[in-house]
């Protein structure tokens, strides 16, 4: 059977009796979103040259489709990309920034003495810090910079097209931001505070190797007595 692109084709397909069915999927604007349809065209049994056309509403297996692709790539909790997408992305920003020697930093954050904030607020009340801490970061991150939650209380962000200075100020803005937060929790509010390791990329250097460096980095703002950026 041939390829058909376009509805008009698939649609004269059918009627020449070329195609005995043709499908067709579109989108409509809604009240409440866009509406999505699968439109089918079948060529009825009776030899008769009619053709039935149908128009099935299939938003929600739309929607479901959508929620799975995002699921795949995001950390449900803070809504950032989960560590696969921050590997992949982070192995093609290298690449390039090798390729074109072009400078390139990372950030290793860790809430600062988080089972604390669990204890005296409950586990609801840390994951709303881990919210706040991830609204932090895009705050005051750029467009280009990938933010990612790298697991428990620690997130990890990779700066292209930036030196070890710009990294470091860019921590402490984000450092400060922190401690500025004001998380909503039961009619009051918690606050937090973050360490920050930062590295920035060397000659031959891999991701892992990078990480390293940042984590080293991270070991010493917490050694130094937390709430600080270390490079
Ligand atoms: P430090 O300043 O040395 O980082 O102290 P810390 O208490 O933050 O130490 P640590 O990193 O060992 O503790 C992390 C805690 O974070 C332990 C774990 O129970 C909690 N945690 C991990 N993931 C989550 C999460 O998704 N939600 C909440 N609420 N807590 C989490
Ligand atoms: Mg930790
Ligand atoms: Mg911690």
């Amino acid at each position: 059977m041939e390829r058909v692109d376009s509805l008009a084709e698939g649609l004269s397909a059918v009627l020449a009796g070329k195609r005995l069915a043709f499908e067709h999927i579109y989108s409509l604007p809604g009240s409440e979103g866009e509406r999505w349809y699968r439109m089918k065209v079948l060529t009825m049994s009776d030899n008769s040259g009619r053709v039935v056309v149908s128009h099935e509403l299939i938003t929600a297996l739309k929607r479901a489709e959508a929620a799975l692709r995002t699921a795949a790539y995001t950390d449900h909790l803070t809504g950032l990309n989960n560590r696969r997408v921050l590997s992949e992305a982070a192995e093609r920003h290298l690449a390039n920034a090798h390729r074109h020697q072009l400078p390139l930093s990372v950030m290793m954050l860790d809430c600062d003495h988080f089972k604390q904030i669990n204890d005296t607020f409950g586990h609801a009340g840390g994951d709303e810090v881990l919210r706040s801490l991830a609204q932090v970061m895009r705050d005051t991150s750029r467009t280009g910079d990938i933010l990612a939650r790298f697991g428990g209380e620690e997130f990890v962000a990779v700066l292209p097209h930036t030196t070890s200075e710009g990294a470091a100020a860019l921590a402490e803005r984000l450092r400060q931001a922190g401690e500025h937060a004001l998380t909503p929790h039961e009619g009051s509010h918690i606050t937090f505070t973050v360490s920050i390791g930062v590295a920035s990329l060397q000659p031959g250097m891999s991701f892992g190797e990078l990480l390293k460096h940042a984590d080293d980095a991270l070991y010493r703002a917490k050694a130094n007595g937390r709430n600080r950026v270390a490079t």
